[in-house]
């Protein structure tokens, strides 16, 4: 696998300056996930003002794919509602399945279209989509336990 073609500047960049990390003890779920396959871990914990999210907070550990791609996502998510966030989760899994041929969609997806090569390597796929995951998760959790 040529692993340059993978690694663009703004992923490289989040890698090195995560955003986010760094949980806040004040959260409406925490969620732990992991992605067996590569090693990579996340916690995640999210607060929710209605359905606003007020703050996404992660840490974890794992491959500079994983680790970028959850610190872009917090980027992208924290401030927006629910509804809103679905969206961009959506746009994202679909540029995740479509094995090398989207782009994605900027305007959706902003920063994160720098993963859009990702999905040629199926195996790197589940790296890139582990925080998003888990977003899902503590967005479901935080609902039920309110
Ligand atoms: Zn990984």
């Amino acid at each position: 696998m040529e692993l340059d073609s993978l690694y663009q500047e703004v992923i490289l960049d989040h890698y090195k300056h995560p955003a986010h990390k760094g949980l806040n003890p004040i959260f409406s779920a925490q969620v732990h996930h992991v992605n067996t396959s590569c090693g990579d871990e996340i916690t995640l914990n999210i607060e929710l003002v209605g359905q606003r999210i007020n703050s996404i907070t992660w840490d974890g550990q794992g491959c500079s794919i994983s680790q970028a791609s959850v610190s872009m996502m917090s980027d992208l998510l924290i401030g927006k509602r629910l509804e809103e966030a679905d969206v961009i989760v959506k746009s994202f899994s679909e540029l995740m399945a479509s094995k090398g041929t989207s782009a994605g969609d900027p305007e959706i997806l902003e920063d994160a279209v720098a993963f859009a090569g990702v999905s040629k390597f199926p195996g790197r796929v589940k790296c890139a989509l582990l925080g998003w995951m888990a977003f899902k998760d503590a967005a479901i959790q935080a609902q039920t336990n309110e």
